[in-house]
């Protein structure tokens, strides 16, 4: 295999700032820096020239369009391409692409969600570029990172609250900082988000009508293996899987993000992948560009990459950890606790501002992983529980309990060291904090991982909660500060109360565990298990205040906001229920009926014969089947019935109420009937590939 120049690969796609750097005349580079610094509006002049420049090195790799991309509430991304030509005399055409054209967009947006925000017919929206986040070369359009909104101004996309949320954080984060002495002008968060995936054979998935429309399996009886074993978890890299993963990270690399780690994960045919973290809004560009190249990527070697968060019943499903912290200016980690974190003062405050915002906005963080997807794995024994809490180790609880209780001598972390007991290896220190994968939000040593989030969604929501809700925190903390005469006291004042007003939210054991649900009620912590039930508190007073305060969204952008997330988890349950009926009436029911003629017709052969048949395996088979098939039809009547029914339902909230209690469960009793149909049927008569064709098929 030739070698690979990774340095001289990664980010050539990328107009990025040495590219930048190379191609704009100095003064026009340097007014860029500036005003993208000084988030000031970007003059026409400049624009021109840096559109020039771009032009010219897009036409260098081989573009010939540009597309304003841009993230609206459909949670994917968009595109418009347009051509670099113009007319020339002669017949000819030119290449030219204009500061205009660089700055500002008008797609059409009336088909886009909005959530009653404009009327189909004020189709007008407006992109405008990103200067933040680099423009790119993606199938030879150069892409040029947008923010959308309306013609009226209101926000319809994920990129523009998240970069608002960015700002304020680090506004109210500053304050706090340059009160109690650290000097930054700015506060950047960060992310670094871990996708999982699965990876099936594209001939299999074409077979399967549910994963071609719906992403998921909507039948499918267990296979004999499934994931008990835990031999799929960190195991070696099939040399399918490997090409694949060697082609996605080169294309990944191309287009400057920063793929770092890959591995197996715990269920058969599921894989993750690792960037390095980086900016949040940049982080966030990344993950939907990964998403989109993980999927083309995946054609190419015959494979299908799965991105939704529940494929395969009964198997584990794929979620995304979002692993976020803040920093200085400088790039110091304020959630690093250096070596005597009961002494560091910022660390604590910041601890607490973070703690405090969690337990205040649960209801917001678990709105922000919602979706019919999501919904399959949280609280089902593999993803964090619904219930939002806390993990801190228990170093760091003991810390706070000791601070909680006033008592001045508080022990550090001891570092303990391990023993291998293999002399070749060294001895290692053991971390200060083990790991617990049950919990839905945990402290990882020098920032929080976030991780109810599902695989499919983009991570801008999840993060412009946490950036939003923390800046509250700080905002509050500031106020305090301000007025107090004497910081020091002040801050262990904070530090303390906010400890102990939030220590509910503070659990480090089991979260799978039964006990835990009772336990999280006593505490008075909010257990939302779907969506549906999710949806109403979106706008809650609090919640509404909170996000005009910050200036995030207008009370009518919640509301439209809060509209979108019910349809999308109507629509997604309706068409689900539809793709079910069609194979059940289509597919399995006919299937099942033609394998008990079959049974039937041998029966009658027999007996013909002068057999005895009243003991026969396939008469006690038959008669099985016909009982089953029989209850299998009356489950598609019921669904039939709950889907006609909710065109009587009003829209939005009712609907999604509706959704859950009436389609929901009726499909989950079709499954239940079908599925054992399936474990009783002859393969040959199996109108699709099972589970085991699914799940070990590369
Ligand atoms: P694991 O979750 O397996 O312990 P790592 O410690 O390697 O894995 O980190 C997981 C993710 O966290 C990576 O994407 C990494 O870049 C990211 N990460 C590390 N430090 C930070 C930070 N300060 N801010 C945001 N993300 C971070
Ligand atoms: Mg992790």
């Amino acid at each position: 295999m030739a070698v690979k120049n990774v340095p001289e690969m990664f980010g050539s796609l990328v107009f990025n700032d040495e590219v930048m750097r190379e191609t704009l005349p100095k003064e026009i580079y340097r007014s860029l820096h500036k005003t993208v610094e000084e988030g000031k509006e970007l003059d026409i002049t400049l624009a021109n020239a840096v559109a020039h420049a771009m032009k010219d090195w897009a036409i260098s790799k081989g573009a010939t369009h540009y597309t304003h991309w841009f993230q609206p509430m459909t949670g994917i991304t968009a595109e418009k391409h347009d051509s670099f030509i113009s007319p020339a005399p002669g017949g000819k055409v030119i290449m030219e692409f204009s500061g205009k054209e660089l700055i500002k967009g008008e797609p059409d947006a009336s088909s886009f969600p909005s959530g009653g925000i404009r009327a189909t017919f004020e189709a007008r929206g407006y992109t405008a570029w990103d200067p933040t986040s680099y423009a790119f070369i993606k199938d030879n359009s150069l892409c040029i990172p947008t923010a959308f909104c309306s013609y009226t101004g209101e926000v319809l996309d994920k990129k523009t609250p998240l970069l608002r949320s960015m700002e304020e954080l680090s506004k109210q984060a500053v304050r706090v900082l340059n009160l109690i002495g650290v000097d930054t002008k700015r506060v950047i968060s960060t992310v670094g988000a871990e996708q999982e995936y699965f990876l099936i054979d594209r001939k299999v998935y074409e077979k399967r009508k549910d994963i071609v429309i719906t992403g998921r399996t909507l039948f499918g009886a267990k296979p004999p293996k499934g994931q008990e074993m835990d031999d799929h978890y960190f195991g070696a890299i099939k040399p399918r899987v490997m090409a694949y993963m060697e082609d996605l990270n080169e294309e990944l690399w191309k287009l400057g993000i920063l793929a770092k780690t890959e591995h197996n994960e715990a269920a058969p045919a599921q894989h993750e992948l690792a960037p390095v973290f980086s900016t949040t809004n940049i982080a966030t560009d990344h993950n939907q560009l990964t998403m989109e190249i993980m999927k083309k990527v995946a054609k190419k070697h015959n494979l299908v990459c799965l991105l939704h968060e529940k494929p395969f019943a009964g198997v584990n499903g794929s979620g995304k950890h979002n692993n976020w912290s803040i920093s200085t200016d400088s790039g110091k980690n304020l959630l690093d606790p250096g070596k005597n974190p009961q002494s560091n003062k910022t660390f604590l405050l910041i601890l607490a501002a973070v703690v405090k915002a969690v337990d205040d906005y649960q209801d917001l963080m678990r709105i922000s992983v919602a979706s019919a997807g999501n919904d399959h794995r949280l609280g089902a024994h593999e993803a964090p529980p619904a219930i939002v809490s806390v993990f801190l180790g228990d170093d760091l609880t003991k810390i706070i309990e000791a601070l909680i209780n006033k008592e001045d001598d508080v022990e550090g972390p001891q570092k303990v060291a391990m023993k291998t007991g293999v002399d070749v290896l060294p001895d290692f220190t053991k971390d200060t904090t083990d790991r617990n994968r049950t919990s839905p939000f945990a402290f990882t040593g020098n920032k929080f991982e976030f991780r109810m989030l599902g695989s499919n969604y983009s991570i801008a929501d999840p993060n412009i909660i946490m950036n939003t809700i923390v800046a509250e925190s700080f905002s509050q903390f500031a106020d305090y500060l301000e007025n107090s005469e004497d910081i020091d006291k002040a801050v262990s004042h904070i530090i303390r109360r906010e400890f102990r007003n939030h220590a509910r939210i503070i659990f480090n054991g089991n979260g799978y565990d039964d006990a835990w649900v009772k336990e999280a009620e006593k505490r008075g912590l909010l257990n939302l298990q779907t969506t549906a039930d999710a949806i109403p508190h979106y706008t809650a007073q609090k919640n509404i205040d909170l996000f005009e305060k910050h200036h995030i969204f207008t009370p009518l952008e919640v509301h439209s906001r809060q509209e979108i997330l019910a349809e999308l988890y109507t629509k997604t349950i309706n068409i689900e229920a539809l793709t079910m009926l069609e194979m059940a009436k289509k597919q399995l029911l006919p299937a099942a009926i033609s394998f008990t003629g079959s049974l039937a017709q041998t029966l009658a052969a027999k007996k013909a014969i002068g057999m005895n048949i009243e003991n026969d395996a396939a008469f006690l088979l038959a008669d099985k089947l016909t009982r089953l098939t029989n209850a299998m039809y009356e489950k598609i009547d019921n669904l039939d019935k709950a889907v006609a029914d909710a065109k009587n339902i009003a829209e939005g909230q009712d609907l999604a109420f509706y959704t859950k209690d009436n389609i929901l469960s009726a499909m989950n009793e079709l499954r239940a009937v079908a599925d054992e149909i399936e474990t009783d049927m002859s393969e040959d008569f199996i109108p699709y590939p099972t589970y085991s064709d699914l799940l070990y098929s590369v």
